[in-house]
């Protein structure tokens, strides 16, 4: 009996420079997993040690713009001078073939994928301290000192918005948030409004 076949669309987000990049790396490290990475577009320049189709998909700010036009972003941001956003073809497709798709996204992608899919399941990484990721903003080391302290304004802002969540996971240690969420993943698979009409499905006749 298969009682969860649909995969779950999961959004790993949170202030700017908390390190949702490195958990969800962590995450994807994991032997076993069942889960496929939203390949986000954007427009940003591409980073040292960054590859194409991997990390993001790199295109022209006209390109972005078109298809933003023709439809073909479940969300999409403005941020800090670039576009970012989540191609939709990949997405049904990735869960109906029941893998979990994992989105890692802005926090103000993530109130419009909310709107438009509410059974995903939204995940806000928090630093252990605010400190802390200003220290790791300023420490990046990959970015202009008006892109830092631009990234540390949007961060105060977004610090604010963790009520809006399902969860909220502490990234204290790489290894310890990475293993927080693939918790998560597995309690909603067991939640009965996922489960329940598979369960009927195996008992047959039986009144609902
Ligand atoms: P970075 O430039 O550091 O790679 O990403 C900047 C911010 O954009 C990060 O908070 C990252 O999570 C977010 N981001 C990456 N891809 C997407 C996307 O497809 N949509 C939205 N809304 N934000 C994204």
């Amino acid at each position: 009996m298969k009682l969860n076949e649909r995969g779950l669309l999961v959004v790993i987000s949170g202030p700017s420079g908390v390190g949702k990049g490195t958990v969800r790396k962590a995450l994807f490290e994991k032997r076993g997993h069942n889960y496929t990475f939203s390949i986000s577009m954007t427009t940003r320049k591409m980073r040292e040690g960054e590859v194409e189709g991997k990390d993001y998909y790199f295109v022209s700010k006209e390109y972005f713009e078109e298809k933003i036009k023709s439809g073909s972003f479940l969300e999409y941001n403005y941020f800090c001078g670039n576009y970012y956003g989540t191609p939709l073809d990949k997405v049904e497709e990735a869960l109906d073939s029941g893998k979990e798709l994992i989105l890692e996204i802005d926090v103000n992608g993530c109130q419009q994928v909310k709107e438009k899919m509410p059974d995903a399941v939204t995940i806000f990484i928090v630093p252990p301290t605010k400190q802390a990721l200003y220290d790791r903003l300023k420490g990046r080391g990959t970015e202009s000192e008006y892109k830092i302290s631009e990234r540390i304004a949007k961060a105060d802002k977004e610090f604010k918005l963790a009520y809006m969540y399902d969860y909220i996971v502490v990234n204290d240690e790489v290894k310890n948030a990475a293993d927080r969420i693939t918790a998560i993943i597995r309690a909603e698979h067991a939640k009965t409004k996922r489960s329940l009409h598979k369960y009927y499905e195996m008992l047959g006749d039986i009144e609902k």
